[in-house]
């Protein structure tokens, strides 16, 4: 992996967490306007953000006001101070907004994410230039897709990156419009440590009255900020109506919002979480030890099969064995979906190394597990 340690190096502690906030598209000068300064008087939003060039899957629908809405991001900036940030897609929409340094940052769309064509053409567009770039994350969970957009971009020479988590798109409805599958920003932030992460509930839900349940928990999560849809008449949207919050509904939702420190310094707390954390590290290596002893007693059953030429699956014994643990685990607490998916998984575990061992008889003579 590309030693990155440096390029979360811009991200300051003083807008900690980083508030992005604004209409999906920049529709008119004074929509822009409106939604610009009353976030700007909440006091906590530093970056306004607004697409101009908007990616659409339909043609026929609005495809954002173009160039020409670059001048009202920077009347947004000398009139309000903020920040302010665009999607960008390609060459041609970074000349643009480098040209009369229109833009203070810019951010790659998930659909642009997910084609490292593009991601090259924008990081050979960005030689040379150190503006903030935030990277969304592409439509599928592809941890490695991402991973290899910021690797792109930072070796373009640009140091001033963050990741945008906005969710995955699912195949068939789900509660939200995208699947948050958390473990996967979790598994960024392992990949690059000094990388900061911001989450968008706007496009995890789709659905305004969501935002600020999944913006707390990105927040419970540790992330390092928050992408929000911010429209002054949310249900004449020209894009996302359903889930853009009105100016009131953004500052209620701000005001309710907890921001808990990723740690403290109080001896007495450390203390007491490093005697939890014993605990959890003595419990682990139990539950390790126990999984290395049943997969032992699989081996054998494999062995054992093999020599009495039994298939691997037995799915009466499976179904079983799935109904009792489950039923076993509701009983002393245990969420049934997680039981499931523990069995499943060293279910699946087993049938790797029992089918092995089908194998090795093919290739060796012997029902012996390698
Ligand atoms: C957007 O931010 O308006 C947008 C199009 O987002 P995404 O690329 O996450 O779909
Ligand atoms: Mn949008």
């Amino acid at each position: 992996m590309t030693d990155l340690s440096q390029i979360g190096g811009w991200f300051s502690e003083a807008c900690f967490p980083l508030i992005v906030a604004g209409p999906c598209s920049a529709e008119s000068e004074s929509q822009v306007m409106e939604a610009a300064r009353a976030l700007a008087e909440t006091g906590q939003v530093h970056v306004f953000r607004s697409g101009v060039w908007k990616p659409r899957s339909r043609p026929g629908t609005f495809s954002g006001a173009g160039t020409r809405a670059l001048r009202w991001l920077e009347r947004v900036r000398s009139e309000t101070g903020l920040l302010v940030a665009v999607e960008v897609a390609s060459p041609v929409h970074i000349e643009a907004c480098l040209k009369d340094k229109s833009v203070d940052l810019i951010w790659i769309g998930a659909r642009t994410v997910s084609n490292p064509f593009s991601v090259e053409e924008i990081a050979t567009a960005l030689q040379g230039i150190n503006i903030p770039v935030l990277i969304k994350n592409p439509l599928s969970p592809d941890i490695d897709l991402w991973t290899g957009a910021v690797e792109r971009i930072a070796a373009a020479g640009v140091t001033q990156i963050a990741a945008v988590h906005r969710g995955f798109s699912p195949f068939e409805r789900t509660a939200y419009r995208n699947m948050p599958k958390w473990e996967i920003p979790i598994e960024l932030r392992r990949r690059f440590p000094g990388l900061p992460v911001i989450c968008d509930p706007s496009h995890i839900t789709g659905d305004s009255s969501l935002v600020p349940e999944v913006a707390q928990k990105a927040l419970d999560l540790n992330m390092n900020g928050l992408m929000i849809e911010v429209h002054p008449e949310p249900s004449s949207a020209l894009s996302d109506p359903g889930q853009q919050l009105s100016l009131r509904q953004f500052t209620e939702m701000m005001r309710k919002l907890i921001v808990r420190k990723p740690t403290v310094d109080d001896p007495w707390f450390l203390n007491q979480l490093e005697e939890l954390r014993h605990q959890i590290d003595s419990i682990d290596y139990q539950i390790v030890d126990l999984i290395a002893s049943r997969m032992n007693v699989s081996e054998k059953m494999g062995e054992y099969k093999c020599r009495n030429n039994v298939t691997v699956l037995q799915m009466e014994r499976w179904l079983e064995i799935l109904r009792t643990r489950i039923g076993h685990g509701k009983k002393i607490g245990l969420e049934p979906s997680f039981v499931e998916m523990l069995m499943k998984l060293l279910h699946q575990e087993s049938i790797r190394k029992q089918t092995e061992i089908m194998n090795n008889l093919k290739s060796n003579g012997e029902c012996k597990s390698s």
